[in-house]
């Protein structure tokens, strides 16, 4: 295949070497732009990890000129977060933008791998999610918007298990920009590209990244659905488009529910009166899980 500017060799998505980059980083403005996610002169703050996804992400945003500062949420998975806590301090030295790491420990009380053992029966991705997007959070007070690595792989996973569960409130809840009392802005960039094309830009680049898959995540369900649009993906190449293109139309933007409420116990942002953050940390105490957090 050859590249669609030049005729020289494809490396990605139709485009050679030298051309794939301007070409990604086109669909991170046109996301930027369609979706309204940032305003020029905004301060975002990238909710990294030192994965490729949010590499890509504050390295793109960075190059199209927004104040990039970057926080990672440090859960102390020995071999895993430490690697990529270190891949990223060197990047973002690098790339002069400010780093910000948290150890989760700092609001659990002892790293995630310990606090897994004391909650039997809770996946670890999903106390690691609520944990991260309290740190983060408050992390963003004074930042005009979080942005996250999403991609569309992501994002299409997410809505065919949403509609599996039968949850078509949390689909509405998803999309390329959210925000709601107590929260700063949330937003996507990536939100039109694929993982393929994060992944070949970050080799691209050349930096020592570490692409090993966390040791803690068993997330069975997502991965069943990750594979099956791969595989779909294979004949019919605009099946996640397709996914995308469908849930913006029938699904973002429509939640009407009320406003978030506030937790009663720390203030956050929270669904109920406790946010899933308090109950994971007082089951902690109790050696127990949550009874409702998910
Ligand atoms: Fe945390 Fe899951 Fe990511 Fe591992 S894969 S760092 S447990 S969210
Ligand atoms: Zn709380």
């Amino acid at each position: 295949m050859k590249c669609v500017k030049c005729g020289e060799a494809a490396y990605c998505s139709g485009f050679c070497k030298e051309h794939f980059p301007q070409y990604l980083e086109g669909k991170v403005r046109q996301a930027i732009r369609r979706f309204s996610l940032l305003k020029k002169g905004d301060r975002v703050l990238v909710a990294a990890s030192g994965g490729k996804d949010s590499t890509v992400l504050l390295h793109v945003l960075k190059k199209l000129g927004y104040d990039v500062s970057a926080v990672m949420v440090e859960p102390g998975i020995k071999g895993y977060t430490d690697k990529n806590a270190k891949a990223l301090a060197g990047i973002c030295s690098d790339e002069g933008v400010p780093l910000r790491v948290i150890a989760m420990e700092s609001e659990l009380g002892m790293a995630l791998p310990e606090a897994l053992k004391r909650l039997p029966g809770m996946q670890a991705c999903a106390v690691c999610g609520v944990l991260k997007r309290r740190i983060i959070n408050k992390a963003a007070r004074g930042f005009d918007a979080v942005a996250t690595g999403h991609t569309m792989d992501d994002e299409t996973q997410a809505f065919l298990m949403n509609i599996s569960r039968n949850d078509p409130r949390q689909a509405r809840r998803g999309g390329p920009r959210s925000s709601g009392r107590g929260f700063v802005p949330r937003v996507k960039p990536l939100y039109l590209l694929k993982d393929g094309e994060t992944r070949a830009y970050a080799k691209l680049m050349g930096w020592p990244l570490y692409y090993g898959r966390c040791p803690l995540a068993v997330d069975a369900y997502r991965k069943n659905f990750r594979d099956f649009l791969d595989a779909l993906e294979k004949k019919h190449p605009n099946i996640k488009d397709n996914v995308i293109a469908f849930y913006l139309a029938e699904y973002w933007g429509k939640e009407k529910g009320g406003e978030p409420r506030v937790c009663a116990k720390c203030g956050e942002p929270a669904s109920g009166d406790e946010c899933k953050a308090c109950r994971i940390i007082g089951a902690l105490g109790a050696g127990r899980a949550p009874s409702r957090a998910s």
